[in-house]
């Protein structure tokens, strides 16, 4: 809420942080109850088995809603609920249906007590519980939730990008066993016929234009492909930070924690996340064979890269003279830098442009260097 009268906020002002003009209000979410009927399991793409609460539909900041998930056994003991429950629902910041609580006076002798499963609804297999978290996980690598979960992830946009590659066409050729690890996707054309019959993709002209747009992923640069391999904690970013540093996948599965360590944004959970995927035989393996079929494993150094940016956090606001966000965005992650969406202690650079606001009085505050666009340019330049 702000004042109207320009003059009334004058004679207010502002502190160092914030004018004294303006307030944000929040509404109290807005919260119903409802009923429990299910307490579903799924296994995703690292084994991690999550339980989703499904409710009776209600309207909710303008939609239906009818499932929240449950994250971990942990929290259904704290929440203390069961199947049959009434439970208060809300939209944490009016997008995301969460439980708030259950209404235990309403609760009656039907009421089933939960726990997940001890083995994998999906394949059977015993579940672990993971050290040092609450989650139960699968510990199969061949389960086929996990299995098409990975393949999901490594035809995605930011991974290797195959365009066509439904998630319907997936399940179906997990299901059916073509596809058990990453490198099977590159020996589907051996199978064309026996797909074609079976009209798993359509009929030839939406079979072969799946495996054209396979084989044309051979090329794709290796920041992408090891995106692909939904290594736990190493995203895209940080997939181009790696290879950017090693080059080849094969260096980059020699490298030790301490190398590994030395690359910019990478700590050493993600180091050790990249060394536990290498040393992982199954791993090893996929590797081989992706090589066989003619993946490309090798990061190409594009024109104008360089890493002058490089270990340095950037957060754009305003308007700038010459280029989109976007476009400075790409910049500076081309010459190794990264771009964050808000302000903090570990910021280096602000680019702000006209219109500034919130971010450049936070900049301020923290004392973050604020710069423009001319003074990025020559950044890049020098
Ligand atoms: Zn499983």
């Amino acid at each position: 809420m702000k004042l109207n009268n320009l003059a009334d906020r004058r004679q207010l002002g502002t502190t160092s942080k914030v004018p004294k003009w303006a307030v944000a209000y929040k509404y109290p979410p807005e919260e119903k109850t409802a009923r429990i009927l299910d307490i579903e399991v799924s296994v995703g793409r690292t084994g991690r088995i999550t339980p989703t609460a499904v409710f009776e539909p209600v309207r909710l900041c303008g939609t239906m809603v009818s499932r929240a998930t449950l994250h971990n056994q942990d929290f259904i003991d704290q929440l203390d609920v069961g199947i049959g429950d009434y439970v208060k629902v809300y939209k944490s910041g009016e997008i995301i249906p969460k439980i708030r609580e259950v209404v235990k006076e309403q609760r009656d002798s039907s009421v089933q007590r939960f726990h997940l499963p001890e083995f994998c609804p999906v394949c059977g297999t015993k579940t672990v519980r993971e050290k040092d978290t609450a989650d139960m996980k699968c510990p199969s690598p061949n389960c086929p939730s996990q299995v098409e979960r990975r393949i999901i992830n490594f035809v995605s946009r930011d991974a290797m990008d195959i365009k066509g590659f439904g998630t319907v066409y997936i399940e179906e050729l997990v299901r059916r066993g073509f596809i058990n690890t990453i490198a099977d996707i590159f020996v589907l054309k051996e199978h064309r016929t026996q797909m074609i019959e079976e009209g798993i993709i359509g009929k030839e002209k939406n079979t072969d234009k799946l495996l054209d747009a396979i084989e044309g992923a051979k090329q794709r640069d290796a920041c992408q492909l090891l995106t692909g391999f939904g290594i736990p904690n190493v995203g895209k970013a940080a997939a181009k930070a790696v290879m950017k540093q090693f080059g080849t996948i094969e260096k980059l599965a020699d490298a030790g924690m301490e190398q590994l360590m030395e690359v910019p944004d990478i700590g050493e959970v993600s180091a050790r996340c990249i060394r536990n995927f290498f040393k992982d035989v199954s791993n090893q393996e996929m590797i081989r064979r992706l090589e066989a079929e003619g993946v490309n494993m090798t990061h190409i150094r594009q024109e104008g890269d360089s890493d002058r940016l490089a270990g340095m956090t950037f957060v754009i606001t305003g308007t700038l003279p010459n280029m989109e966000r976007k476009q400075a965005a790409q910049l500076i992650e081309q010459n190794g830098g990264k771009v964050s969406g808000s302000v903090s202690k570990k910021t280096t650079y602000l680019l702000a442009g006209e219109n500034a606001g919130s971010k450049l009085t936070k900049a301020q505050t923290l004392g973050v260097d604020v710069i423009d666009e001319e003074r990025l340019l020559e950044m890049i330049r020098n």
